[in-house]
């Protein structure tokens, strides 16, 4: 059997898009899938990411497997149609079709829901006997114990910053209305077991490694076990965490003790009534500043998220936003426009005000307006959200940032010049089809189709896995 696994890129992201091999970590789903196949079928797996090669449309497989976040479905759809038409199984899986099944379900000869580890080994083997079925739905019983290691060999290591990426816990235990990790996998975290995590990185030597976990301190008391296993590795760790870490500082301290030397936090808004309308009160704006100085205090250095568009955002919140992550220090501001991807909280409300003003996943991508603000128009919002990353990346705003930086200086500089770079070139891909004033009839037209295999409810950070 000879099994193709892909995973298909939007514009944005594509070999040809905008990000430098500089900003690439290797995702982990290609080489965890492969890890899955069992060994006894014989299968011979190759594996592309769009992110950095071209995808063979005639590739010499049985059977192609594609994993699919919201912004990559027209994508994966597209890429669906041209295999099945030559004859090749397909089979589609990821957070979209967990979220929105009966959306890629016509696309696909079977789908997985949910967490690909009992059922992409089932779904083989019924392939193999001729059995294959339409869906494979994750049983709540999954346990995460015992599986085999990503096999990172699959992808070329040579073509990333780093393949030092390891995931120790999936899920999260909040319910933030945007996020679509409650919406797809509930709140109950699933976890490895720590010594499996540290196996991993001790076989892999890693000096560096990168945390994927959505949020690693989803369960304080596996988060302490983690932490005091990675002591004696001596290496140093970047991962993603919630600012409730900074409100227990025992759990901070082993964290810095550990070697955590960086962290992104969905920091999301400055405006608290937006924070509590979105389930996610724990953050507090007027502690960022303090929340900065208490991780560099610990040589920690931060990435903080913001999003654009809730509801109580104005026409000022832009450059207030911006000003506040120069003036406050965050190593690496990132800013997002807010998607409400199908399936979540954010979705089932705006989609019930009729304010949904696409349903082309392809523009759910962080960066494209898809909903009617509350506030002001979705140009405003858009260009808005440029106008922030302008300001935070300007020279003068990056080098007043870096002189409180915790990272070492030449890391700092260059990944700030490449979101420079980023930020100064977001407009380029504006040009997707989209102009939501002038094309609005036609995005809607366009996805009709879509809505109507859609259940009426429905990713990351980064390129991670989603
Ligand atoms: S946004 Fe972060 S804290 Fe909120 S539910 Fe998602 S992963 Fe958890």
């Amino acid at each position: 059997m000879k099994i193709a696994l892909i995973s298909p890129k939007g514009p944005l992201y594509r070999r040809s898009g905008i990000f430098r091999k500089s900003l690439r970590y290797m995702p982990l789903t290609l080489p965890t899938l492969a890890a899955l196949v069992p060994d006894d079928l014989g299968a011979t797996v190759t594996c592309i990411d769009e992110g950095i090669e071209e995808i063979d449309l005639d590739i010499d497989a049985d059977l192609i497997g594609m994993t699919v976040i919201t912004g990559t479905a027209p994508r994966s759809y597209e890429l669906a149609k041209r295999f099945r038409a030559a004859g090749k199984t397909v089979v589609l899986g990821g957070p979209h079709v967990t979220l929105v099944p009966d959306d890629a379900q016509p696309h696909a000869d079977s789908i997985v829901v949910g967490y690909a580890e009992q059922e992409w080994p089932r779904l083989l083997r019924d392939y193999s006997q001729g059995q294959l079925k339409e869906r494979y739905t994750q049983r709540p019983d999954l346990d995460l114990a015992g599986y085999p290691q990503p096999d990172r060999s699959v992808l070329p290591e040579r073509r990333f910053l780093t393949a030092d990426v390891f995931e120790a816990t999936r899920g999260c235990v909040h319910n933030c209305s945007f996020c679509v990790v409650p919406s797809a996998w509930g709140r109950k975290p699933l976890v490895k077991p720590v010594h499996e995590i540290i196996d991993d990185i001790r076989q892999r030597r890693a000096k560096r490694a990168i945390f994927i976990d959505l949020n690693l301190i989803a369960n304080r008391e596996y988060a302490r076990e983690l932490f005091e296993a990675l002591i004696p590795l001596r290496i140093q760790w970047y991962g993603l965490a919630t600012t409730l870490l900074c409100e227990d500082v025992p759990l901070l301290d082993l964290a810095a003790a550990s070697g955590c030397r960086g962290l992104l936090m969905g920091l999301e808004s400055i405006r608290s009534d937006n924070l509590a309308e979105n389930h996610k009160r724990f953050n507090h704006p007027d502690q960022y500043g303090r929340l900065v100085e208490m991780l560099h205090d610990r040589r920690i250095s931060l990435q903080g998220c913001f999003v654009f568009g809730m509801d109580h955002d104005t026409a000022d919140v832009f450059q207030d936003t911006a000003e506040l992550a120069v003036d406050i220090a965050i190593d690496l501001p990132r800013f997002a426009i807010l998607t409400p991807f199908p399936g979540t909280a954010t979705f089932h409300s705006l989609d019930s005000q009729s304010r949904i003003l696409s349903r082309n996943w392809e523009l759910y991508d962080g960066q494209h307006v898809v909903f009617q603000p509350a506030t002001m128009s979705p140009e405003q919002l858009a260009r808005g959200n440029e106008q922030a990353w302008r300001y935070a990346y300007r020279w003068r705003n990056i080098a007043r940032r870096l002189l409180h930086t915790a990272a070492p200086l030449h890391v700092a500089a260059t990944t700030n010049l490449g979101y420079r770079y980023y930020a100064h070139h977001l407009d380029r891909f504006y040009n997707c089809d989209w102009m939501i004033a002038t094309a609005t009839p036609q995005l809607r037209s366009g996805s009709d189709n879509l809505s109507q295999s859609a259940p009426p409810e429905l990713v990351t950070i980064g390129d991670g896995d989603e």
